[in-house]
C-alpha cells in the first residue's frame, strides 16, 4: 500500500548477531538509490507467553498491516521450550513457499560462472513438522508430514514463478524410490498441477542424482525452477550457495498467505556480529526480491547492478569472499557506483 508520502511502508527487523549492521547497509542503499520504501523497524526480542518464548505482538500487527517484510537473521534461542522464531514466523504468516536464487556473479571467480538455479522449498511441514517420540528407551521415531494442500500449494506456486520469470520447466526433486507414499505423493499432486499449465515442461529428479549432476555441470539447470520438500531443500540450496561464493551472497523469499517475508539465507555469524565485517550481500539481494515482488523492478535492476558491479570490480569486497573492505567501505563503493548507473 502507497502511503501519502509515495512510499510502501515495509517491515523491518534488524535480526541478531551481523543483523543490524546488513540492515543499516541495506537502509543506506535504499535511501542512495531513492527507492519509495518506507522502513517500519520492529523489535522481535522474544518474550515469554504462557512460559514459551514469542514474538511480540507489535512485530506481528506490523507485518501482518504491511504484508511484505524484510528479517535479518535471528538466532535460534537453544533450550526447552524455546521454539524457534523463525519456524514462528512461517506458521503465524503461513509462509508456505521459501524461493531460494543462486546465480553466479560474473567477474568473481568460482569453479563455476553459469550457475543460475531457482529452488522452492516446501516449508511448512515434511521433515521439519516437529514430531518426535520416543517409542522405547534407544528408540525414537521422527515424523515426517506430507499433506496434498501443502504439496499442491507449493508446486502451484513453484508453476506460476516458473511463468512469471521466463522458466521453462519445472522439476520436482524427491525420494520416492524410498519414501514411496510421503514423496510419492508430493509428486502426484505436482503432477496434477503440471496439467493446469500445458506451456510449462514437467519433470521429476531424485535428490541424489540432482546433487551429483548440479556439481558436475550446472548449466542445464538454469531453464527451470525445482520444487521440493522441506529437508531436501535445506540442504541442496546450501549445496547451490556453496557454488557461487558461500552464505554471504544468497538471497531467499518466504511466500506466504498473509504475508511474505524476505531474508538472507545465511545465520547470525556470531563470530563476527559487531565487528563491522559481515557481507550485507545476501541480505541486499533478498530485499531485491522484495522489490520485485512488489513490482518495483527498475529499482531492483538499479541496486542490483550497482551491487553486482561492485563486486565484479573486487577493489571493495568484505572478507568472506576474499577482500579486505568493511561493511561500510563496501556499502559506500556500492552508493557511489549507484550514481553511474
Ligand atoms: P546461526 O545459529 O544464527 O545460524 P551460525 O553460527 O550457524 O549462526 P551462520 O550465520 O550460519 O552462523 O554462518 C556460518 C559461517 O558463515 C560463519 O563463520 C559466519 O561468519 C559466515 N557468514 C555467514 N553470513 C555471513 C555474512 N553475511 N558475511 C560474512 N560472513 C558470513
Ligand atoms: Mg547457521
Amino acid at each position: 500500500q502507497k502511503g501519502p508520502n509515495g512510499k510502501y511502508t515495509v517491515t523491518l527487523i534488524p535480526g541478531d548477531g551481523i543483523g543490524p549492521e546488513i540492515s543499516q547497509s541495506v537502509k543506506d542503499i535504499y535511501s542512495a538509490a531513492g527507492a519509495p520504501i518506507q522502513w517500519e523497524e520492529v523489535d522481535v526480542t522474544p518474550i515469554l507467553k504462557n512460559g514459551k518464548t514469542a514474538i511480540p505482538d507489535a512485530a506481528i500487527a506490523s507485518v501482518r498491516k504491511n504484508t511484505v517484510a524484510l528479517k535479518g537473521p535471528l538466532a535460534t534461542p537453544i533450550g526447552k521450550g524455546h521454539v524457534s522464531l523463525n519456524l514462528t514466523l512461517r506458521r503465524t504468516f503461513n509462509l508456505f513457499a521459501n524461493v531460494r536464487p543462486c546465480a553466479s556473479i560474473q567477474g568473481y571467480k568460482t569453479p563455476y560462472d553459469n550457475v543460475d538455479t531457482v529452488l522452492i522449498r516446501e516449508n511448512t511441514e515434511g521433515e521439519y513438522s516437529g514430531i518426535e517420540h520416543e517409542i522405547v528407551d534407544g528408540v525414537v521415531q521422527s515424523i515426517k508430514l506430507i499433506t496434498w494442500d501443502a504439496s499442491e500449494r507449493v508446486a502451484k506456486y513453484a508453476f506460476h514463478y516458473a511463468q512469471a520469470n521466463g522458466r521453462k520447466r519445472v522439476t520436482a526433486v524427491h525420494k520416492a524410490n524410498i519414501m514411496k507414499m510421503s514423496d510419492g505423493m508430493f509428486l502426484s499432486a505436482c503432477r496434477q498441477v503440471a496439467k493446469d499449465f500445458p506451456g510449462i515442461q514437467y519433470d521429476e529428479d531424485l535428490l541424489d542424482r540432482a546433487c551429483l549432476q548440479i556439481t558436475q555441470n550446472p548449466a542445464p539447470y538454469a531453464d527451470r525452477v525445482m520444487v521440493m520438500p522441506n529437508l531436501y531443500g535445506d540442504i541442496l540450496s546450501d549445496m547451490c550457495a556453496g557454488l557461487i561464493g558461500g552464505l554471504g551472497l544468497t538471497p531467499s523469499g518466504n511466500i506466504g498467505r498473509d504475508a511474505s517475508i524476505f531474508e538472507a539465507v545465511h545465520g547470525s555469524a556470531p563470530d563476527i556480529a559487531g565487528k563491522g565485517l559481515a557481507n550485507p550481500t545476501a541480505l541486499l539481494l533478498s530485499s531485491l526480491m522484495m522489490l520485485r515482488h512488489m513490482n518495483l523492478n527498475e529499482y531492483a535492476d538499479r541496486i542490483e547492478k550497482a551491487t553486482l558491479g561492485t563486486i565484479a570490480e573486487g577493489k571493495t569486497i568484505t572478507g568472506d569472499l576474499g577482500g579486505k573492505a568493511s561493511t561500510k567501505e563496501y556499502t559506500d563503493a556500492i552508493v557511489k557506483r549507484l550514481s553511474k548507473v
